[in-house]
C-alpha cells in the first residue's frame, strides 16, 4: 500500500503542513496545507478526497486546490464527507463570498467538484484506473464537531487514521470495531498537547501522550506500526520529548514513528 503523509501538523508550522494523507496517487484523506507539497501535475491526478471533519487544519487547502483543477483535468473531483462537514463548507467557504461555489462551476451540469454525503459506518471503494482500488470504511470518533476516522484496506494492508479525537469509550469501541475488518498494520493517531494541558485536551477533544498511552494499552491487539501525528506547533519541544518517551516505552511491542516533517 502506498500511503504518503503530505502533512500532519495540528497547526501552522515551517516544518510540516497540516493534515493531508495521500493514497496511491489518486486519493487524499483531508486537505490541510500539506496538500501544497504536491506538484500541479500530481494534484491533477487526485480524483477523491475523504474529509474527516470541518476544522480548518483539515480543509484549508481544498478551495485553492479546486481552483487548480479547471484546466488539463479530465475528471471531476469527488469529495466524501459527513452532512455537517459539507453544509459547513458550503455555508462558510464555497458561498461566492469567500470562494466560488465550485459545485456550479464551470457549469451546473459538469462542475469540477461533487460533494458526496457519507456517514459513520459506511464502507465504499475508491476506484483507480491504474492502481489497486482502496476499500474505505469510516467510523465516528470523539471530537468537538462530527468527525470520522478512516480505515483504508489495499493490497492486504490495513491503515487506520484516527483523525482528531479524544480518548474514551467512543474511540476505544471504534478501534475495536475497525480491527474486526482486518488486523491493523499501521495506526496513525493524533497527539496534540503536553500532559500538563490535560484540561485543554479534554475541552478541545484532543489527546495528550498520557491519553494516547491509555488508548493503546486498552487495545485488544496492538497495531504493528504506530504513527503519531497532529502535534500542535505551540506545544513545541516539550510535546516532542513526551511523545518520544512514550515511543520508548512501547519500543519492544510496536514500531513507533513520530511524524513531524512532511
Ligand atoms: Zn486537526
Ligand atoms: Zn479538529
Amino acid at each position: 500500500m502506498n500511503i504518503q503523509v503530505l502533512g500532519c501538523s495540528g497547526g501552522l508550522s515551517d516544518k510540516n503542513g497540516s493534515t493531508c494523507i495521500q493514497i496511491g496517487d489518486y486519493a487524499l484523506i483531508d486537505a490541510g496545507t500539506g496538500l501544497s507539497s504536491l506538484t500541479i501535475e500530481a494534484m491533477r491526478k487526485i480524483r477523491y478526497i475523504v474529509l474527516t471533519h470541518s476544522h480548518m487544519d483539515h480543509i484549508a487547502a481544498l478551495p485553492l486546490f479546486l481552483s487548480n483543477m479547471f484546466e488539463n483535468v479530465d475528471h471531476q473531483v469527488q469529495v466524501f464527507a459527513q452532512a455537517h462537514t459539507i453544509e459547513t463548507l458550503k455555508t462558510n467557504i464555497f458561498n461566492d463570498n469567500i470562494w466560488p461555489d465550485f459545485t456550479q462551476f464551470p457549469s451546473a451540469e459538469a462542475p469540477i467538484v461533487e460533494f458526496i454525503e457519507i456517514a459513520p459506518g459506511d464502507t465504499f471503494t475508491l476506484a483507480s484506473p491504474e492502481q489497486q482500488n482502496a476499500q474505505i470504511h469510516v467510523f465516528a470518533v470523539d471530537h468537538t464537531v462530527p468527525t470520522m476516522g478512516v480505515s483504508v484496506r489495499m493490497q492486504n494492508q490495513h491503515f487506520v487514521f484516527s483523525s482528531d479525537t479524544t480518548e474514551g469509550p467512543i474511540f476505544d469501541n471504534a478501534l475495536a470495531e475497525v480491527s474486526k475488518l482486518a488486523p491493523v498494520d499501521t495506526l496513525m493517531l493524533e497527539c496534540s498537547f503536553t500532559n500538563n494541558k490535560h484540561d485543554l485536551a479534554v475541552h478541545t477533544k484532543h489527546m495528550t501522550p498520557k491519553m494516547l498511552k491509555g488508548t493503546l494499552t486498552r487495545m485488544q491487539q496492538m497495531p504493528k506500526n504506530l504513527w503519531i501525528s497532529h502535534l500542535k506547533p505551540s506545544s513545541g519541544d516539550a510535546l516532542v520529548a513526551e511523545v518520544l518517551a512514550l515511543a520508548k516505552e512501547f519500543q519492544n511491542e510496536i514500531d513507533v514513528v513520530l511524524l513531524q516533517q512532511s
